[in-house]
């Protein structure tokens, strides 16, 4: 694991989660993924904050953004970047899930953009106020001790005479990491004007636009699915290259979720974080994955086996499991366990006795 996993993990889950590369850059990358749909991705905060998706589609009579990103610079450099391609304004911003890196860029659209409708579902909307919230104060008081630790590594490696390399490193990941804390300082707290129950449908010049609640990683879930386009974009209902299962996870529903979407037969799938290029197969590998899982949960329980031998006994086979969805890589199957397996066989296994709470076991 990176050295600072243990930070991430409980707070955070960065560090491995998608992009190695250490690019610091503000602005984000840009794919057309349709006519008139483009897809953002930005760039790391860090080690602090997530890489994600956004998704813009174009029409006539403006535009539909999905997910704002994780702070306010996250959005305003998406916005000027969609303000390079269409002069039509953003009419409709969709949150799929109340984790923090997809709504609290909210602020930059709805001040651009006044008469804005920001769209959840409605268990999202009360998630964010009651969880999101309070765990992001929380994040803002972790942050800087956190910060003043790396200070610290910088200078004894300064005293110790490290490589140029290593140090210039440091320090840019240093700067990063203060100019995330200053953007989490940032954020006004934009909640959706406009939620639903079970789904949504926008008829946005002349394209269909359907927005469809799913209980999968949180009970707020929402994928956005354009008919005649056949293009998908499913929040963290896919995340790649590791399923992060950590900020909530319902395995049965999220299993029934996979084979739904599966069945639309989407041309193009967009994941909340991660490459579009091969995000339907890894759909389809989720979907094998997860039944694997559970039966083995089932199975276990029927020996006899209880929720903390079921997971150490299935925890065993990280890696024949991780390889299942492609994991094989030495730097990200240590990332397994804990973002997926362990939370995902917690979850399933409460899931025989009961049902399932909406308040996650752990950050985000
Ligand atoms: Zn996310």
């Amino acid at each position: 694991m990176p050295r600072r996993a243990a930070f991430c993990a409980a707070l955070f889950v960065t560090s491995v989660l998608p992009l190695f590369a250490r690019d610091y850059a503000a602005r984000p990358t840009v794919q057309k993924v349709g006519e008139g749909v483009y897809l953002f991705t930005s760039s790391r905060h860090g080690d602090v904050g997530f890489v994600g998706n956004s998704v813009a589609i174009f029409s006539e009579e403006g535009v539909l953004v999905f997910d704002a990103g994780c702070v306010p610079s996250d959005s305003a450099t998406v916005l000027a970047e969609l303000r390079k391609l269409t002069d039509k304004p953003v009419r409709y911003l969709v949150n799929s899930h109340w984790h923090w890196d997809h709504w609290q860029g909210n602020q930059t659209y709805k001040a651009a953009f006044p008469g804005l409708q920001i769209i959840s579902q409605e268990n999202t909307r009360l998630l964010m106020r009651d969880v999101s919230v309070p765990r992001t104060q929380n994040d803002l008081k972790e942050l800087p001790p956190y910060i003043a630790s790396l200070e610290k590594d910088l200078a004894a490696k300064r005293a110790a005479h490290a490589s140029e390399a290593e140090l210039r490193d440091l320090e840019q990941l240093l700067q990063a990491d203060k100019n995330f804390l200053a953007q989490k300082q940032s954020v006004q707290f934009t909640y959706p004007n406009f939620t639903f129950a079970e789904s949504a449908a926008i008829w946005l010049g002349g394209r269909e636009i359907r927005l469809i609640h799913a209980q999968a990683i949180t009970s707020g879930d929402i994928y956005l699915y354009l008919p005649k386009e056949k293009i998908l974009v499913t929040g963290d209902i896919l995340v790649r290259p590791i399923p992060f299962a950590v900020g909530g996870t319902f395995p049965a529903d999220w299993i029934a979720t996979l084979q739904k979407l599966i069945a639309l037969n989407p041309e193009v799938v967009v994941p909340g974080h991660g490459e579009s290029e091969g995000a339907r197969q890894a759909l389809e590998q989720n979907l094998r994955l997860f039944q694997r899982v559970v039966q083995e949960v089932r199975n276990a329980k029927v020996q006899g086996l209880n929720e903390a031998q079921t997971v150490e006994a299935i925890g065993k086979k990280e890696t024949e499991l991780a390889a299942m969805i492609g994991i094989t890589d030495a730097q990200l199957l240590p990332a397994f366990k804990p973002y997926f397996l362990d939370v995902f066989l917690h979850r399933a296994y409460q899931e025989l006795d009961h049902s399932l709470s909406d308040l996650p076991p752990a950050a985000p």
